[in-house]
């Protein structure tokens, strides 16, 4: 199955969490709003001077050294009167305009005569007035429901004077990572590891991304490669959790447990997706008592496999339960500092790095169980199936920066 569809089918399931949160605007870095943010004022609310200098009637200065009495003094925060034909007000950044006067003189552009003032360079009409509504109009919709919430947007929310907002519930996800071998950093020293042990390094990568994406996490650990325990968890997980995202035993061998869990508990589909690394992935729900499901995505064991198609498969599925309409990762286009002689058969996601001339250097060892790669690399290329790349070639560039939040 190609990528594209895998991820179409996911996306149609995808209907958004059922309520909203009222947050304080300081705490909604990286939620997604709930409804469109219409503004009821218009930004800036006056029109407003844009430097420390003077205001003044264009009209009256028709040449530079022209000698104007100072007729008042409006600081921000307060406002002036109209301006008199023939006079100047001093005005600082961020002062409304008084009425009458049609260009500020930046200071830099004056000498101070005793209570006068001597404009050194003729004014155009309009220069440094911020107009009222010039940001935004009032009435207008400043952001989009479905928007994520970056820093810029929550000033932007601030600026028309919103101190709550409205924000996609979080969707609470569980995950748990299956295999007899996995033990836990911190509780076994790397000295006294068992023989055939590794430590769960999933667990700790797919709970980070979760969090970044705006859900809850509810983490029910190890579960061991039997049948009894899979379902346990499965049920326990489907009850109070949107979406349960799993990793590892999701093949078919005699120790994956997943799929028959699943199939007994709710619906599976077990794809074999046309992507590198990645290719097994199971997605489909478990139904809980009250009749209703959670959604189900089983990831691939080995941590590579299961970074990437976390990115690629779960990234855009709980940020459309929040909304979020456009959920590709944006991708830019770059050449490459390598050569890729023997393509794989599959759409191949390579860690690669961008040098400072701004190519693309690959991680030596593309191997899906070396996380080491994950670090080391900058972004994926996305490089399409059987494609051979040439050193120079421009190849689809996925910034981490994109992917990691
Ligand atoms: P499986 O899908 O169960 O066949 O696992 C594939 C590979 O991934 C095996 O080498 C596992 O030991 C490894 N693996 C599975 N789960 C984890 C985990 N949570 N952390 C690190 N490696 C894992
Ligand atoms: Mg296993």
């Amino acid at each position: 199955m190609s990528m594209d569809d895998a991820l179409a089918a996911v996306l149609a399931q995808a209907a958004r969490v059922d309520a909203f949160d009222t947050l304080d605007t300081f705490d909604a870095d990286g939620r997604v709003l709930w409804a469109d943010a219409v503004s009821d004022l218009q930004v800036p609310p006056l029109d407003n001077s844009a430097m420390d200098g003077y205001a003044v009637r264009c009209a009256d200065i028709t040449e530079a050294g022209v000698l104007l009495p100072v007729s008042q003094r409006i600081a921000a925060g307060q406002v002036g009167e109209p301006l008199a034909a023939g006079t100047a007000a001093r005005i600082f950044t961020g002062a409304p305009v008084p009425p009458g006067a049609d260009a500020i003189v930046m200071q830099e552009d004056t000498e101070s005569v005793d209570g006068r003032v001597r404009i050194t360079a003729v004014p155009r009409a309009e220069q440094w007035i911020r107009r009222a509504g010039e940001d935004i109009a009032k009435g207008s919709t400043i952001l989009k429901a479905g928007t994520r919430l970056n820093p810029a947007a929550l000033g932007l929310l601030a600026s028309i004077g919103l101190g709550k907002v409205q924000v996609a519930r979080k969707p609470r996800v569980a995950i748990f990572s299956t295999g007899d071998e996995l033990v836990m950093p911190g509780d076994v020293l790397p000295k006294d590891m068992p023989p055939g042990s590794i430590y769960n390094s999933n667990r700790f990568f797919l709970r980070a991304l979760l969090m970044r994406l705006g859900c809850e996490v509810n983490d029910c650990g190890i579960v061991p490669d039997n049948r009894e325990a899979t379902l346990k968890v499965m049920q326990d997980a489907a009850a109070g959790n949107d979406l349960i995202v799993s990793t590892a035993g999701v093949s078919v061998g005699e120790e994956d447990h997943v799929k028959p869990a699943v199939e007994q508990l709710g619906e599976l589909n077990l794809w074999k997706i046309s992507m590198k690394p990645g290719k097994p992935f199971a997605f489909g729900k478990v139904r809980r008592e009250a009749g209703s499901s959670a959604h189900f995505m089983g990831l691939p064991g080995n941590p590579v496999s299961s970074f990437v198609t976390f990115l690629m498969m779960v990234r855009p599925f709980v940020l459309r339960l929040q909304g979020v309409e456009n959920v590709a990762p944006r991708a830019l286009y770059a050449p490459a500092d390598f050569d890729l002689k023997k393509p794989d058969a599959r759409r191949e996601f390579l860690r690669v790095r961008l040098n400072e001339q701004g190519a693309l250097e690959l991680f030596g060892n593309q191997s899906s169980g070396v996380l080491t790669s994950a670090v080391w690399g900058d972004g994926l290329v996305d490089n399409p199936a059987m494609n051979i790349v040439k050193k120079g070639d421009v190849v689809r560039f996925i910034p981490m920066s994109e992917l990691l939040q």
